[in-house]
């Protein structure tokens, strides 16, 4: 049964939403000395269950952030995986559903450093309904922003940094306020990054390309999950490589993919049409698999999904 209030995972313990508050001088809210993830529960009916896609991947990549930043996690990997069965089970929740760890600097001190003598990392976790994040439906018209991502070398785009969502922010804002869906980025060099909050895919002749990871982009796990579909289910070819921006223009088909936005297709770049306009068919496939994947409908993929379970 759903609760009137949430708990949230805070200071090694669950407890009510209003009650999960942090102090004005925390480390990570002057500086955005933190890293987080989004991970997506769903819920499926035809077996009364919540199921978290894929968490174990999106801890790996927690981990992989914290090191980056020289944060200390104070649990690890299996229990972080158990910790977002149990916030869905005892939130009751039974529609979809956006997780969201954080691993954050507590200390309540002046100056920047990650170092400093004592110092003191926590984990959070809290729950919020989430489903269309986009519409997605009918083809997204978004624009090539005039920010550029992040380089590896400024603050590192495969750490899930919450200080660098201010480019995302900025990004983001820009697109909808001139009246696009979303944006995406090049990175300082001019090649293609990723979405707003998406990795990207270009089809051309029957073939997915992506920028590689070289591209400053954030290694997503719905990319990584829409490669390996596309390869065994649909017998496609995937590449990953640099990628122009008038490839953008001259695609066959174009999709964003995260956890919040899922598969969505892009049908106009900076007010031009994708090929006829119209979503394609290699899109509609993976869109069409994703779903079917993330609400265990095939049972190859069942080892990705985690059963809500009551603590
Ligand atoms: N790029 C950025 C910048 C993001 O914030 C996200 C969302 N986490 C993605 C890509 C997609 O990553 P994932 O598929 O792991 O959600």
């Amino acid at each position: 049964q759903p609760v009137s209030e949430p708990v949230v995972y805070l200071n090694g313990q669950f407890v009510p939403d209003s009650q999960a508050n942090i102090s004005v001088r925390t480390h990570s809210f002057l500086y955005g000395t933190a890293v987080f993830e989004g991970i997506k529960a769903y819920w499926v009916p035809e077996r009364e269950t919540m199921f978290v896609f894929r968490a174990e991947e999106h801890y790996r990549r927690l981990l992989q952030s914290c090191r980056i930043l020289r944060l200390t996690c104070p649990i690890g990997l299996r229990r972080m995986v158990e910790l977002s069965a149990e916030i869905v089970a005892r939130n009751g929740c039974r529609q979809d559903t956006y997780l969201r760890p954080i691993v954050y600097k507590v200390d309540r001190r002046i100056g920047p450093s990650l170092v400093a003598p004592q110092t003191e990392d926590d984990f959070l976790l809290f729950s919020a309904p989430m489903s269309g994040y986009l519409d997605t439906e009918k083809g997204l018209h978004v624009c090539v922003s005039s920010w550029r991502r992040l380089d590896d070398n400024m603050i590192p785009a495969r750490a899930k940094v919450n200080g660098a969502y201010v480019n995302t922010a900025l990004a983001k804002s820009d697109a909808t306020l001139a009246g696009f869906d979303d944006a995406i980025v090049l990175s300082d060099d001019g090649h293609v990054s990723e979405g707003s909050a998406m990795n990207l895919f270009v089809v051309r002749d029957g073939r997915l390309i992506t920028p590689s990871v070289s591209s400053n982009i954030l290694e997503g796990i719905t990319r990584a999950t829409v490669i390996e579909l596309a390869q065994k289910e649909l017998g496609l070819a995937v590449e990953a490589r640099p990628v122009d921006r008038t490839e953008l223009y001259t695609a066959d088909e174009l999709f964003l993919c995260g956890t919040a936005t899922e598969v969505a297709p892009v049908t106009r770049v900076d007010h031009r049409a994708i090929a006829d306009g119209s979503v394609g068919p290699i899109t509609r496939a993976v869109r069409q698999l994703y779903a079917q994947v993330v609400r265990a409908g095939l049972p190859d993929y069942l080892h990705w999904l985690t059963p809500a379970t009551a603590p």
